[in-house]
C-alpha cells in the first residue's frame, strides 16, 4: 500500500512561452525573438514544491496521449513524485500558450485538454491514495465535481483538505467549501467568492471572517508582497512577507500552497507551517521561472542562511 505525506489532485500544463515584439494582426505572420517551454499547471507546481522539500508526494492527474504527456510524466518522476494516480487521457495534454511582450505584459490562453478528463469516477480508482495521506491538496483547473468528490472522500476518511480556489470560479459551492480544513484564496479570488471588496486589509479581514461564519475552518489569504492573512474562529493573524528583491512572481502562490502542505504534513502547527511557507515562497520570487524557481530543502537552507 502506498502511503504519502501530501496527495495533490489536480492539473498539469505545458507552458509555451513566446517572447514577442508585437502581436500579429489577422492574416499576418510575424517572427518572434524567443521561445521557452516550461512545466506548469497549478496541481503539478504544488506537487513539485512539496516534493522538493522532501515530502513523499502522490499526484492524481491526467496527461494527454502525446509527447507533452510523456515529458510531464518524466518531470514528475525526476521530482520523485509517485505517479500511480497519473492517467493518460484521449484529449491533448493541457497547454498554455503565453505571449510576453517587451514590457513584460502577457496574454495567456489555456487549453485544459486531458485535465478535463479527470472526472469524479477517476478518483474512485485511487481510494487507497486518498485514504493513506496526511493532507489532500486541491485547486480549480479540473472539473469542480471532481473536487467536490475529493472533498467528500477525504472527509469520509478524516483526511484534512486544503483547497486553493484558483483560478476563481463563481460557481464554487459554499456547502463543499465549508467541509475543507484550509481554504486559501488570494485577495482577488476571495472577492469573487464572497462578492465583497478586498482592496485593503480591513476589507480582506471582513471577507475572510464572512467565510469563517459560513463554516470554513481556516482561511489563508495570500497577499503577494504583503504576506499572508490567517483567519479562523479564534484567531486573525497577519504574517508579513519576507523582504526580498522580487525578480519573477509567477508560481509564487503555488509554491506557497505546496510548501504549506509539506510543513503541515511534517506535523508543524499551523502558524509555524505558515511562516515557513511564507519564507519558501519569498525565495521563489527572487528566482526566474515557475517550477525552476522552487528550491530543494538543502538549497533553501543555503539560500536563507
Ligand atoms: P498568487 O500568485 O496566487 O496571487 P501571491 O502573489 O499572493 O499568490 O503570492 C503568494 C505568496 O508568495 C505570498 O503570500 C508571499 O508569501 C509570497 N510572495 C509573493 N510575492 C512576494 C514578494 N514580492 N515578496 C515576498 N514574498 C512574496
Amino acid at each position: 500500500m502506498m502511503k504519502s505525506d501530501v496527495l495533490v489532485i489536480g492539473s498539469n500544463m505545458i507552458d509555451l512561452i513566446t517572447y514577442i515584439d508585437r502581436m500579429p494582426v489577422e492574416g499576418e505572420t510575424v517572427e518572434a525573438p524567443d521561445f521557452q517551454m516550461g512545466f506548469g499547471g497549478k496541481g503539478a507546481n504544488q506537487a513539485v514544491a512539496a516534493a522538493r522539500l522532501g515530502s513523499k508526494v502522490s499526484f492524481i492527474s491526467m496527461v494527454g496521449n502525446d509527447s507533452f504527456g510523456k515529458q510531464q510524466l518524466a518531470n514528475f518522476k525526476s521530482n520523485s513524485i509517485d505517479t500511480t494516480g497519473v492517467g493518460v487521457g484521449s484529449k491533448s495534454s493541457g497547454a498554455a500558450p503565453i505571449f510576453v511582450d517587451p514590457t513584460s505584459d502577457n496574454r495567456i490562453l489555456i487549453i485544459k485538454g486531458a485535465n478535463n478528463e479527470l472526472t469524479p469516477a477517476v478518483l474512485d480508482n485511487y481510494i487507497d491514495l486518498i485514504q493513506n495521506t496526511k493532507i489532500v491538496v486541491l485547486q480549480q483547473e479540473i472539473p469542480l465535481e471532481t473536487n467536490y468528490h475529493a472533498i467528500d472522500l477525504a472527509n469520509e476518511f478524516k483526511i484534512p483538505v486544503l483547497l486553493n480556489p484558483a483560478p476563481a470560479n463563481k460557481e464554487l459551492d459554499i456547502n463543499h467549501v465549508s467541509k475543507v480544513d484550509f481554504f486559501s484564496p488570494n485577495e482577488t479570488e476571495l472577492s469573487t467568492l464572497t462578492g465583497m471588496p478586498t482592496s485593503n486589509l480591513d476589507e480582506i479581514k471582513r471577507a475572510a471572517s464572512r467565510m469563517v461564519t459560513m463554516g470554513v475552518k481556516n482561511i489563508i489569504v495570500t497577499l503577494g508582497s504583503k504576506g499572508v492573512l490567517w483567519v479562523n474562529n479564534t484567531n486573525s493573524e497577519l504574517i508579513p512577507a519576507i523582504k526580498v528583491k522580487a525578480v519573477d512572481t509567477t508560481g509564487a502562490g503555488d509554491s506557497f500552497i505546496g510548501s504549506f502542505a509539506h510543513y503541515y504534513a511534517q506535523g508543524e502547527d499551523i502558524p509555524v507551517a505558515l511562516k515557513h511557507a511564507n519564507q519558501y515562497a519569498a525565495v521563489t520570487v527572487t528566482r526566474k521561472g515557475t517550477q525552476k524557481s522552487y528550491p530543494t530543502a538543502t538549497e533553501l537552507l543555503s539560500l536563507t542562511n
